[in-house]
């Protein structure tokens, strides 16, 4: 079972309807909160340093 939680623009208020059922607004699903191009470039440093660990 896979839930698409939305938040609704308008109050921020959670549900699973295109419409928030408190407003009436539209609600979208919230993009992940930490998101950054540096922090992936990190997690690409640490994985490739791994693999080098293991190479060697
Ligand atoms: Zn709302």
């Amino acid at each position: 079972m896979k839930w698409k939680l939305r938040k609704c623009e308008v109050d921020g208020v959670y549900t699973f309807k295109d419409k928030c059922p408190v407003c009436g607004g539209t609600t979208k699903i919230p993009h992940p909160p930490r998101y950054s191009p540096v922090d992936k470039f990190v997690k690409y440093r640490i994985e490739s340093k791994l693999n080098r660990k293991i190479d060697c």
